[in-house]
Parts: C-alpha cells; sequence; structure tokens
C-alpha cells in the first residue's frame, strides 16, 4: 500500500481536500499532492528515509498537514510533539522517541533547539538561529512513495500524561487502517463530508481526521486554535459536517452561540465524560452528538453512540465499533458477570502493539484478553458501554468498592444540582469516605437534600458521607476535574 494521499489523487484530483478556515483558501487533493511531494523530497534531501523518526512541533497550520502526508508519502515514523511544552517535556519526549530529526516553525524554534542537542532541528520557516537549518535550502529530491506493510509503525503518539508521564504509543499501519474504516462503518464518512478540526494535531482526535482525509476523501478545513464563537461560526461559514470536540469546547459553543450549524451530522464528543446537562442540551437543541469512548492506545475511538441512543440511554458511549472486542474483568482479573462494573479490557486490529521504548509499561498494559485501559466501566444488557472512571479513582470504603463515577450520575440527574465530582476522602476508620463536592442551581439544594436524594437511588456505602457545596469545580485546562483540590476542598469540610 502507498501512502493514502497517492491513492487519492488518482481518484478525484480536483476535489478539495484542504480549507484554511481563517483566510478561506483551499487546497484541490491535486494541488496537496504537489506540495506533499515537494515536502518529500526537501525531507530526502537532508537524509530522511523510510523507518526514521521524524519529531514534529509545531502549530496547527498548513506546513504540519503536508508534513503529516509527507512522512507516510516517505515511509517514515511520524512524532507529533505538542507545541505548547515546556522545554523539559518536550526534551523529555524527544528522547523518548528517539528522534531522527525536529521539525519546527518559527514559532517553535527557540524550544525545539533548546531541547534538543545531538538531534538536527529543521524549519518549515526561514531560521531565526544557528542553531536550526532550513528545511528548503536543499533543493528537492524526487520521491517514490514508500511502501507500506501493515505492520509497520507509523505514528509515535503520546498519550496526555492524566496518570503519570506521557507514554510513546507505538501505532501501526493497522492499527490507523482499522480505526479508520471501521469508524466510517459507524458513521458513513464520505467525499461530501467537511470536517473541521479545532483540537491538536498531536492528540489522536486532531490527527486522525487529517490522515484520513485522502482515505475517505473529504475535505478537512483547519483552525489554527479553538475559540468557541469564531469555530461555531466557522461551522456555519463552511458548511462543515463533522466535528470533533472534547465535552468544554461543545459546552462553551452551545453557551455561546446556542445551538450549532444545521450543516451538521456528525459532532463527535469524546476524551473525558460528557456530563447529563451538555447531552440533554444537544437534545433540547438538535446537536447531532456521538458521544465516543477510546484512547491514543486504540488510535482514536473504539465506541460511539448514536444520538438517539445517546438521548435515550444517557451516560452510554455505545456499542463498541466493527472488530473491537470489550471485556469487563473484575479485581481478579476474571470477566464479570452481566452487566457488573470493573476494568475495561479492549482488543483488536485497532490497539497498539505497546509503547516505544518501554517493554516494562507494554508487559504491564496487556493481559490475556487485550489491552488494559485504566478505566471501570459495564456493558448493559443491549451491548452498550458505559465508562465510569479511572480504575485508579475508584473509592474503597470500608472493603466495599464504590466507583465516584456512579455516585457522579446520581446526584447529576438531581434537576437542582449542575455539577458534582466525587472523590475518596482518607479516614482512619473506613479506610476512604466518599465525598462530594456539588455545584447546586438553587440553595434549596443542602447536605440533607443530597443525602436524601442518594439514599433513594444508592447503596449505603456509596452514599456521599463528606458534602460540600462549590461555584464551580476545579478543573484542569482540558476540562478533566483537578481530584487531589476537591479532595483537598472534602478533607477540610470533614475535619
Ligand atoms: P495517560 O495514559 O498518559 O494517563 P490519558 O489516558 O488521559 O493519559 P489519552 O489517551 O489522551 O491519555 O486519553 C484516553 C483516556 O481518556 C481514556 O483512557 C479515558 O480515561 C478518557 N476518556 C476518553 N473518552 C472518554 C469518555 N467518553 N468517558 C470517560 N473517559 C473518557
Ligand atoms: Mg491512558
Amino acid at each position: 500500500m502507498r501512502d493514502w494521499l497517492s491513492h487519492r489523487v488518482r481518484v478525484t484530483p480536483d476535489a478539495t481536500a484542504l480549507l484554511l478556515a481563517s483566510t478561506g483558501d483551499s487546497w484541490t487533493f491535486a494541488e496537496l499532492d504537489e506540495m506533499v511531494a515537494e515536502t518529500a523530497g526537501h525531507l530526502a534531501a537532508l537524509g530522511i528515509e523510510s523507518g526514521d523518526h521524524l519529531g514534529v512541533v509545531m502549530e496547527t497550520r498548513v506546513a504540519y498537514v503536508r508534513l503529516l502526508h509527507a512522512a507516510m508519502r516517505l515511509g517514515t515514523v511520524l512524532v507529533p510533539l505538542g507545541d505548547g511544552l515546556t522545554e523539559t517535556e518536550l526534551r523529555a519526549q524527544a528522547e523518548t522517541a528517539d528522534l531522527t530529526a525536529l521539525v519546527c516553525g518559527a514559532e517553535t524554534e527557540r524550544r525545539a533547539v533548546d531541547a534538543t542537542e545531538s538531534v538536527p532541528v529543521v524549519s518549515v520557516d526561514s531560521p531565526t538561529t544557528d542553531a536550526a537549518s532550513s528545511l528548503s535550502d536543499v533543493s528537492p529530491e524526487t520521491v517514490a512513495p514508500a511502501s507500506w506493510d501493515l505492520d509497520d509503525t507509523q505514528l509515535l503518539l503520546f498519550t496526555s500524561g492524566t496518570t503519570g508521564d506521557p507514554k510513546a504509543v507505538r501505532l501501526r499501519m493497522r492499527n490507523l487502517l482499522s480505526s479508520a474504516v471501521a469508524s466510517a462503518f459507524r458513521l458513513g464518512f464520505d467525499p461530501a463530508d467537511k470536517w473541521l478540526v479545532a483540537l491538536s494535531l498531536h492528540h489522536m482526535g486532531g490527527i486522525a481526521p487529517v490522515l484520513r482525509m485522502p482515505l475517505y476523501g473529504m475535505t478537512v478545513v483547519l483552525r489554527s486554535e479553538f475559540r468557541a464563537g469564531a469555530t461555531a461560526d466557522d461551522i456555519e461559514r463552511y458548511d462543515v459536517t463533522a466535528v470533533s470536540l472534547v465535552p468544554t469546547m461543545l459546552r462553551r459553543m452551545l453557551k455561546k452561540r446556542g445551538t450549532l450549524s444545521e450543516s451538521l451530522r456528525v459532532v463527535l464528543l469524546g476524551g473525558a465524560p460528557a456530563s447529563t446537562e451538555l447531552i440533554e442540551r444537544c437534545r433540547n437543541y438538535s446537536v447531532p452528538v456521538y458521544p465516543t469512548y477510546g484512547m491514543t492506545e486504540t488510535a482514536s475511538q473504539i465506541a460511539t453512540a448514536r444520538p438517539k441512543e445517546a438521548f435515550r440511554n444517557v451516560g452510554t458511549v455505545g456499542r463498541p465499533l466493527y472488530w473491537t472486542e470489550v471485556t469487563v474483568l473484575d479485581e481478579t482479573g476474571t470477566p464479570v458477570d452481566g452487566d457488573e462494573t470493573g476494568e475495561l479490557v479492549v482488543s483488536g486490529p485497532t490497539v497498539t502493539p505497546g509503547y516505544y521504548g518501554d517493554d516494562e509499561a507494554t508487559a504491564e498494559a496487556f493481559c490475556e484478553y487485550g489491552l488494559r485501559t485504566g478505566d471501570a466501566g459495564y456493558v448493559d444488557s443491549a451491548g452498550r458501554l458505559y465508562v465510569l472512571n479511572r480504575v485508579d479513582d475508584r473509592i474503597i470504603t470500608g472493603g466495599e468498592n464504590v466507583e465516584p463515577g456512579e455516585v457522579v450520575d446520581v446526584l447529576r440527574s438531581h434537576p437542582d444540582i449542575r455539577d458534582a465530582a466525587v472523590v475518596g476522602v482518607p479516614d482512619d476508620e473506613w479506610g476512604e469516605r466518599v465525598g462530594a463536592l456539588v455545584v447546586r442551581a438553587s440553595e434549596a439544594v443542602t447536605r440533607d437534600v443530597v443525602e436524601e436524594y442518594a439514599r433513594e437511588r444508592l447503596a449505603g456505602f456509596k452514599l456521599p458521607r463528606i458534602v460540600a457545596f462549590a461555584d464551580e469545580l476545579p478543573r484542569t485546562v482540558s476540562g478533566t476535574v483537578k481530584r487531589d483540590a476537591v479532595r483537598e476542598r472534602l478533607e477540610a469540610v470533614g475535619e
């Protein structure tokens, strides 16, 4: 198999491949193909070849798209690094990934140079330091498209680092291709689609549509950064049909604009749990929301619910995609009965062969049923998947296990509770006690009301014993609840 753009350009050369949201400039597949050939030619002239590890640290821009496809054309392993990383983080990731070269832009050159010593730094702009060279200083070679085997590694992508240092996930051509095909089976992507990309290109959610654009024959509408109002306006202006967002982004867009353009047929939502309130808002405003579940290790989503299903079964991320199998394991590593909660384990062709240069982490991540996700959840009798929380966030109180996600769901179902976070608060007698930080819509929601409401819906050991109120939950920039901060607040109350 050649790179995906080489195949596409023979099928629909004149269709629009790329559109830059900020200017409205666009490129057909034939034009993109020419630019990619040029970039690949420059990289080849610099000595980059098949199997090399090509790092990229750059803001979202057309040059980035060229590089992604040029890497596939050359047969090199692409290593996207976060443009927002500090020098120390960048250095650590560049070392882990064994880079052959690091490509940057003017905006990231300083950091790229400071974070690397023996790795050549190449800029797609005119370099401002002697330590970097220019990509286009050499005359481009003519490159014949590399031939890909399904087992070849195409991408090293770092995880978000929520539970520790980010890990370099190896993704093979097999992983990317099967994930793209399984997604298209479920969501029906085709050349009529216009997919707006506002997520960072160094995470799966952002890079997947850019890589898949030639495979589906669709148009990618590229936004250099996410801003709620402006992104919603671009969707309207360019008749965008598909977009992937994390819940915080969608919440902010709906707050700003009320609803989204009717041109949208698929709003993929992933990366974190979507709140009941958000799903209900989507239902009220007819937003075609598809809650998804996936991770870097599975080359994007492995389960997706359709809007009707999501509205009817709030909290579900739907059934697994074609090929993917999900097994739920109890603490002893045995598959659970029925819809019991446990750790989600996934297997199928989209699952990574492991972490680059970390055999220990790889060995730990796999068991006989597949990849241990570290996420707790369950599968209902209809085969729908529910993700509750990370296994590590599980509360153990008096020897009983409590999944905080289950308690959060119950609290959020109260009409006057806007949001809630549930954590284990250390306790001498019980080991941990269930604590809840609650964002209420009305002062009428007192501690007693919360307790009473929970008591009617949850077993005794799951009840929040420590309750506090806040105007908003402490969250990271990406929207994840800061559990330590919540715990501190509750510890103060418990004393
Ligand atoms: P690290 O592995 O370094 O700790 P990370 O797991 O956050 O970081 P990603 O691969 O970007 O890195 O994120 C995948 C994780 O995101 C999943 O394992 C899961 O915990 C969370 N996630 C994704 N989708 C959902 C969802 N729909 N509901 C709940 N959690 C989700
Ligand atoms: Mg992870």
